[in-house]
């Protein structure tokens, strides 16, 4: 049976974010306290969970690629500790200028991560603080979560309805809870 996944953005859902922060260092990795519980139930519901993250921080030369495996690791850690891991990590590295196929909203990322490890879009949701996810979910053809966590308020600011997530959760775990009683 092929499984369904969770799509997660990494700043502002998984770990603390907000307007003006740049993470830089694994340091500075600092899990929403109620991450690991949110990871903990979607997979035991049967759901993968890949993140599919925009890390312009490459391109914009902030960080290196070696950090940010750093930075992974770190993150990968902090998840293990409270039982909880991910299934996949995919990235774009590259600057919004670039042009380049894999930044979200664009579904490329998403699309990959279903080839390579086998799931299904089916029963699928994308959860995450940006329009971006939003935009993403909508190519993907499925439900959205927006959260008020990272930029999450300052998003539905900026673009009120606009930003056209099927769904507000004010954090991971509430998101969580919201999918299963759809599942
Ligand atoms: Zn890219």
């Amino acid at each position: 049976m092929k499984h369904p996944v969770i799509f997660l953005d990494r700043d502002g859902t998984l770990i603390y974010d907000r307007p003006g922060f740049y993470l830089r260092r694994p340091e500075q990795v600092r899990l929403y306290r109620f991450t690991a519980e949110a990871l903990r139930l979607l997979r035991r519901a049967g759901f993968k969970l890949v993140v599919v993250s925009n890390q312009s921080g490459i391109g914009r030369g902030y960080l290196g690629l070696e950090m940010l495996r750093r930075i992974h690791l770190r993150l990968k850690a902090e998840l293990k500790e409270r039982g909880a891991r991910l299934d996949g990590f995919y990235f774009c590295p590259h600057h919004p200028d670039d042009a380049c196929r894999c930044r979200k909203p664009s579904p490329f990322l998403a699309l990959k991560a279903v080839r390579e490890l086998g799931l299904t879009l089916k029963g699928s949701f994308v959860v995450g603080d940006k329009k971006a996810d939003a935009d993403l979910a909508r190519a993907l053809g499925v439900p959205s979560v927006h959260l008020k966590t990272g930029h999450g308020r300052s998003q539905r600011e900026r673009y009120g309805p606009r930003l056209g997530a099927t769904h507000r959760s004010p954090h991971l775990l509430a998101a969580a809870r919201w999918i299963l009683r759809r599942s």
